[in-house]
């Protein structure tokens, strides 16, 4: 039988404050491959997120197939704004949310890994965030620094990861990232420069898929996700619509699952996909492949 087998493999997945979004569900594919999975929260959704697993608010989510509930390794404070913690000012290192944690950075991870677990000690990095202060406005009203900010948070940040997490990774390392086809086709509403942020994001997925390559043999990818109403697209305020058009418009009319997702980031970060680097997989149900609308009056629904 072939199979996703991640056994004995290290995950880290940033993005995970709920069950809601594709970072958990991303999560847990690769713990039911088998995988042992750290996750990285954003500082501001600690305590929240910590209190509901603690409280057993997830625990349905959790159970494995095998009966099993997924237990993380190590959930990581991290904002993804921040390469160092010399990036962060102090009112922020001070602020409330962020002055229980020691070293929040991307940087900062990286290293409590290295320490918590030795050199080598990861196989796969998942950078499942996004953030984009503007997002609601059109790209004829943001301003640079939302703009910016966009692009920092969400793009860079992946590249950052690739740069401090490539030496952590073990021999046949994959990473991967999750984008948008507003990248590459108008999706009104998706504003602020997110989708200047994705596209830019699945460029820099090919250049780090050759340096990473040549550099550690590490693969990277991107997964282009259909519309999902995490909390994060929930709060964009237009996700409802967004899947309604796309189920009544893609080839398979039923709307996505995070674990339609989850399944295939575990696949391509498998040694099934040894040879898979450098590429957008769409997990859209083919709704990127429409050139026209088909739930117009005029097309008859065909
Ligand atoms: P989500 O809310 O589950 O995940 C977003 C996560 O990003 C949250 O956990 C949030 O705390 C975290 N985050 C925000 N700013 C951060 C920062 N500075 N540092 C660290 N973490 C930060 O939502 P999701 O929709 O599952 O999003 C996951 C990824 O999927 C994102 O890249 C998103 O753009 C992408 N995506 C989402 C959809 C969709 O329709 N939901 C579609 C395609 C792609």
């Amino acid at each position: 039988m072939l199979a996703i087998d991640l056994t004995g493999k290290r995950a880290l997945v940033a993005g995970v404050a709920d069950d809601q979004g594709f970072g958990f569900a991303i999560a847990k594919a690769l713990a039911e491959a088998g995988a042992t999975v750290c996750v990285g929260t954003w500082p501001p959704a600690m305590k929240i997120f910590t209190t509901m697993l603690q409280r057993g608010k997830m625990n349905a989510s959790l159970t494995l197939s095998s009966g099993e509930k997924l237990a993380f390794e190590k959930i990581y404070p991290l904002d993804a704004d921040y390469d160092t913690l010399a990036d962060a000012t102090d009112e922020l290192r001070e602020s409330r949310r962020y002055r229980d944690y020691d070293d929040f950075s991307i940087d900062g991870v990286a290293r409590a890994m290295a320490t918590d677990f030795g050199e080598p000690c990861l196989d796969i990095v998942v950078h499942s965030l996004a953030n984009g202060p503007e997002v609601k406005k059109p790209l004829l009203e943001t301003s640079r620094a939302g703009y910016l900010a966009a692009v920092g948070v969400s793009t860079y940040s992946f590249t950052s990861m690739v740069q401090r997490f490539g030496p952590l990774l073990r021999p046949g390392g994959s990473f991967l990232a999750l984008t948008y086809m507003a990248s590459e086709r108008v999706v009104p509403g998706y504003g602020g420069g997110m989708s200047s942020a994705k596209a830019a994001l699945e460029s820099d997925t090919r250049l780090l898929a050759y340096e990473a390559g040549r550099r550690w043999g590490h693969r990277v990818n991107v997964l282009s996700a259909g519309a999902l109403a995490s909390r994060a697209a929930s709060a964009i305020g237009f996700i409802a619509d967004m899947i309604d058009y796309t189920s009544r418009n893609a080839p398979l009319p039923e709307p996505i699952s995070a674990d339609d997702v989850g399944h295939t980031a575990a696949f391509l970060c498998s040694p099934l996909a040894a040879a898979i680097t450098g590429t957008c997989v769409y997990v859209d149900k083919g709704f990127h492949a429409m050139g026209v609308a088909v739930d117009r009056e005029a097309a008859g629904g065909k």
